[in-house]
């Protein structure tokens, strides 16, 4: 056994009902007098439970999927413009995104706030879009210096976004176990993040408002990034970036959708993740435990329900193709990448 393992360094407070007093105490240990809040425009309810008694210099609502170059500019205008010391991001990955995007040019201190399960917050990966490629990279800077999770900021997220957010979690974990950087550290947090959500998803779909379900599932949110953060991004990573910088389609669906195709793919060839995986789902396969978990929740089914057209597969497969990483269990050709993005715009049974 040989690897070398990066643990990223971030405090995480998680006390449900008590954000406004977390972020408080983030923001005071950072010695801030003057915060940039970044949240999305209907997001005013939830911004005033979180930021009551912080010393607002603004509120930054231009939040947009995927963060487009010129709504990343307009952001570091502002925040120069209000002369900032530290930013507090309250949403899901879209508004964490843009805070990244700041924190890459300033260096200015995060403090995440997430309320979905995208786990943007527990990554140093950031991600733009500029004439329809997504360009992502690896900068410290903007990984948060710590997160604030309050569940109760959660119970609003409508079960759709939640089953997808929550698979796009699950997609963490199930792809850090052939990801570039897997190791044995990442791969014990992906298990216990697929069995985590395996047990929360189901619990928000049928009581969205209670809380222990959507506190479990900000848990396995967690645990999924940072497998996902020091494991890196395996082929189910790299063709959901394509998809969704290349034809604007929306991230967490995206992910939803693509992952049976690529464990029906790779699972095959990769027992040892196999094995612990459907284990973690409590099945007797690791692809029947996902659609499974998937079938409870009445999960996103196919690309063509989200923009992604047959026509376009030729130019998706010859784009993902580049990317696919060494380290994938199986060798992935063209044809190999048109029959899995078939199946996934169709949405037929992966099996
Ligand atoms: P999102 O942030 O766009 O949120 C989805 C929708 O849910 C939005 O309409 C938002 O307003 C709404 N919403 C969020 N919280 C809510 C709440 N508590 N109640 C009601 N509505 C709520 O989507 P997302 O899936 O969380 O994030 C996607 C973005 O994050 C993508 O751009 C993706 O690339 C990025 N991302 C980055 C990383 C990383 O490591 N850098 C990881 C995951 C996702």
């Amino acid at each position: 056994m040989r690897f070398e393992h990066e643990t990223l360094g971030q405090r995480v407070r998680f006390a449900t009902g008590e954000a406004a007093d977390g972020v408080a105490r983030e923001v005071e240990a950072l010695g801030s007098k003057r915060v940039m809040v970044i949240a999305g425009p209907n997001r005013v309810g939830l911004i005033g439970r979180v930021t009551a008694g912080l010393p607002v210099a603004v509120l930054h609502d231009e939040v947009v999927m995927h963060v487009p170059v010129q709504v990343a500019e307009r952001a570091r205008e502002a925040a120069s413009a209000n002369d900032v010391d530290a930013l507090v991001s309250v949403g899901g990955g879209s508004a964490t995104g843009l805070a990244k995007a700041v924190a890459l040019t300033t260096g200015l201190p995060i403090v995440a706030v997430p309320t979905t399960y995208a786990g943007s917050e527990a990554t140093a990966v950031w991600g733009l879009t500029e004439g329809g490629r997504k360009i992502t990279g690896v900068d410290r800077r903007v990984l948060p210096r710590s997160v604030v999770y309050d569940a109760g900021l959660t119970v609003s997220l409508p079960v759709e976004v939640s089953v997808a957010s929550g698979l796009n979690a699950v997609a963490h974990c199930v792809d850090a176990m052939w990801a570039p950087h897997a190791d044995p550290i990442n791969m014990a947090l992906a298990v216990e993040g697929v069995r985590t959500l395996n047990v929360s998803l189901p619990m928000v779909v049928e009581s969205p408002e209670a809380l222990p379900g959507r506190e479990l599932s900000l848990c396995g949110a967690y645990l999924s990034a940072v497998a996902f953060a020091s494991a890196g991004s395996g082929l189910h990573h790299k063709i959901c970036h394509v998809l969704g910088g290349r034809y604007a389609l929306p991230h967490a669906p995206t992910h939803a959708v693509v992952l049976p195709y690529v464990l029906a793919l790779n699972g095959p060839r990769a027992p040892d993740a196999e094995r612990r995986l459907a284990r973690a789902f409590n099945s007797r396969s690791a692809l029947e435990g996902l659609q499974t978990l998937r079938a409870r929740l009445g999960a996103p089914r196919a690309l063509r329900d989200y923009g992604f057209t047959e026509s376009m597969i030729p130019d998706a497969a010859a784009a993902i193709l580049p990317s696919v990483p060494d380290s994938n269990p199986v060798d992935v050709t063209v044809a190999d990448l048109e029959r899995l993005l078939r199946q996934a715009w169709a949405g037929v049974d992966p099996g």
